[in-house]
């Protein structure tokens, strides 16, 4: 053990967790008293008993945001407010760095360094991004004529719900609330049930840094009781969920039922990446591809899952990404130089291994991995697994597995590779590598994905949209297109004598 990972395991066993809800400004529990237990995917430890939170004490805290947002206690304040108390809870997030990264590893199970370096960080970031971006927004004039003067002004929503996934629980809720609180909504947020503990920590940063009671509020418990309750109540206007393609159906189906609230979703993916005979450099080509699937334990909703590569350099490719994986194999998460660290749950293991179990049986070829690893940790590892032989119908070929499995198809000709490509139900991203400039464009115009990659995968930042075509849903987080999300245009036509 290095000095460094004792004093993780050391930081971890004195952590304590309050997992009651953050509602109006303060800690509750949950109005039936209910708790579930928060465990550890890294080794099963007992973490904090979190608030079960129902149908009350969503309506708590929607009445909670309703009362906020009407007085405009945020609301009325003037970008400039906001953006400068937005930077101070930025700034705060950066402040408790190892606390939250720690958190969120523990409660995960994702590597501390990448926890550190881009949970931590890029949540901060997207709180700074969207609060400087604030005042620097104007509205419209229309082009009328001399007896008119039409204004088509922003306003908030009004009160936004939050439904996000574990994957990426701190940075998944950074993308729904900075841009809704940076255009003065008031947010109801409920994390996944599997990693509670970050968001409620977020809540407590964020009324320390000035954002007022009732403003930002968090409810933890289980999608089926408190995220069925915020996507049906008739209070909320405007509902923000990132999750799989079936719960998103249901978010929808429950937007329609109640009031008809705005609802955006960002879903699941099985997203191809094309790499050509002609790629600029095999090696990049390889460690990028291998990078991005099992960064994160796999479990990435743009995880680049199914890779075509040219049958010239198919063998070629294999041999260098069978070289990368001893790299990847799972660790300790809290050791420093971990890259793969335990899957969010013991559910999410026995998928992972039914997956790999049908790739066996549809006929794909197992060339590494394909077995749980640490199993005496008591926590849920998976080796990474490689896939040949893998048709564009088998199940791994076609249904996301969120996990460290990547199926390699072979392909002849561009065409083949793009039609192969587009056949499936998600559109989320795509990758294409090549050195000729006029094939990057042609592939990149002809893939339905909301995201394509050129040369690389999974480099870009907070300045562009990210969201899906098709089932992998509608709206787009990042950028300054996610302010339309939790916007209502006004149109104000003045005559004038
Ligand atoms: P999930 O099962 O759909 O859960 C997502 C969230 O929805 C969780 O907070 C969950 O709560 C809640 N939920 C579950 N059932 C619900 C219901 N009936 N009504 C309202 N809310 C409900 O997805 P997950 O397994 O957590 O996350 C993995 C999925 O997220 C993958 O499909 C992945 O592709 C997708 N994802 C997409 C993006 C993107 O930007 N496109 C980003 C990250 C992840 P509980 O967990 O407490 O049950
Ligand atoms: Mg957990």
């Amino acid at each position: 053990m290095t000095t460094q990972q004792n004093s993780w395991t050391e930081m971890a066993g004195r952590m304590k967790f309050d997992g009651r809800a953050l509602i109006n400004g303060e800690r509750v529990s949950a109005v039936s008293g209910q708790t579930f237990e928060c465990n550890s995917p890294v080794d099963g430890r007992y973490l904090a008993a979190v608030a079960r939170g129902d149908a009350a004490d969503i309506d708590a805290a929607v009445k909670a945001a309703r009362a906020a947002f009407e007085d405009r206690r945020w609301a009325g304040l003037s970008p400039r407010s906001r953006k400068q108390i937005m930077v101070r809870f930025a700034d705060l997030i950066l402040a408790h760095k190892d606390e939250l990264a720690l958190t969120e590893t523990l409660d995960m199970g994702k590597p501390i360094r990448n926890a550190r370096a881009t949970d931590v960080n890029a949540c901060a970031n997207t709180i700074r991004w969207y609060g400087e971006a604030i005042d620097k927004i104007y509205d419209e004039i229309a082009p009328t004529s001399d007896s008119a003067l039409a204004l088509i002004t922003r306003e908030p929503v009004g009160v936004v719900g939050a439904i996000v996934p574990w994957n990426y629980p701190m940075l998944m809720a950074s993308w729904k609330i900075a841009p809704a609180l940076a255009s003065g909504n008031s947010v109801v947020l409920k994390p996944s049930e599997k990693s509670p503990l970050t968001a409620l920590r977020l809540a407590e940063l964020a009324l320390e840094a000035g954002i007022p009671p009732g403003v930002f509020n968090v409810v933890p418990g289980f999608g089926h009781e408190a995220g069925n309750a915020l996507s049906l109540h008739m209070d909320v206007d405007c509902i923000a969920f990132t999750g799989s393609t079936r719960v998103g159906k249901l978010i929808m189906v429950n937007a329609g039922q109640s009031n008809l609230k705005r609802a955006w979703t960002e879903l699941g993916g099985k997203s191809p990446n094309i790499v050509c005979a002609d790629c600029p450099d095999l090696d990049r080509a390889v460690a990028s591809s291998i990078g991005s699937i099992f960064y994160n334990q796999g479990e990435s909703c743009n995880a680049p899952s199914r890779l075509f590569v040219e049958r010239s350099i198919k063998d070629a490719f294999i041999e260098r990404a069978l070289a990368l994986m001893p790299k990847y194999a799972p660790a300790d998460p809290l050791a420093d130089d971990t890259v793969m660290g335990a899957l969010v749950d013991r559910t999410q293991l026995d998928t992972v291994m039914r997956y790999i179990d049908a790739g066996r049986k549809e006929g794909a070829k197992v060339l590494s991995g394909g077995e749980q690893a640490r199993a005496e940790t008591g926590g849920y590892y998976v080796a990474p697994t490689l896939f040949d032989g893998v048709l564009n119908d088998m199940t791994i070929a076609r249904e996301e597995i969120f996990g460290p499995v990547l199926s390699v198809l072979a392909f002849d000709t561009v065409e083949e590779a793009i039609q192969q490509a587009n056949q499936t139900i998600y559109g989320l991203q795509a990758g294409v590598w090549t050195r000729d400039i006029n094939k990057a464009h042609r592939i990149a115009r002809a893939l339905r994905a909301g995201t394509v990659h050129v040369n690389q995968y999974d480099e870009d930042d907070i300045t562009v949209p990210f969201g899906g075509y098709k089932q992998s849903g509608n709206g787009r987080d990042k950028s300054l297109h996610a302010i339309d999300k939790y916007t209502e245009l006004k149109t104000t036509w003045i005559g004038l004598e």
